[in-house]
């Protein structure tokens, strides 16, 4: 498991933002504010079948555009209201 260290020496497990559920985010954009690292980026929410009342038409929401630049500092998440977030350890 990747380890990394605090200033002082202490070690910390990174959390890396893996994936975002976009049928549960609804495109708030705090997870998006506090990534000092540019991971995420807002798009049109992606279909996956018959949009029949176009109510989804139109919607952002987050999605993981640069996921290797993920520091896994897990600030994303908790930001988020909604726990879209999916994150993993290496
Ligand atoms: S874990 Fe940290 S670096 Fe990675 S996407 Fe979330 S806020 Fe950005
Ligand atoms: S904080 Fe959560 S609900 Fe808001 S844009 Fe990010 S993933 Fe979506």
């Amino acid at each position: 498991m990747a380890t990394a260290l605090t200033r002082g020496g202490q070690e910390w497990v990174p959390s890396y933002l893996q994936s975002i559920d976009y049928e549960v985010c609804i495109g708030c954009g705090r997870c998006y504010k506090v990534c000092g690292q540019g991971v995420m980026a807002p798009i049109e929410k992606p279909f996956e079948g018959d949009d029949d009342d176009e109510d989804d038409m139109g919607n952002t929401v987050m999605s993981v555009a640069s996921p290797d630049a993920c520091i896994g500092c897990g600030a994303c998440a908790r930001a988020c209201v909604k726990n879209a977030h999916t994150h993993v350890t290496c």
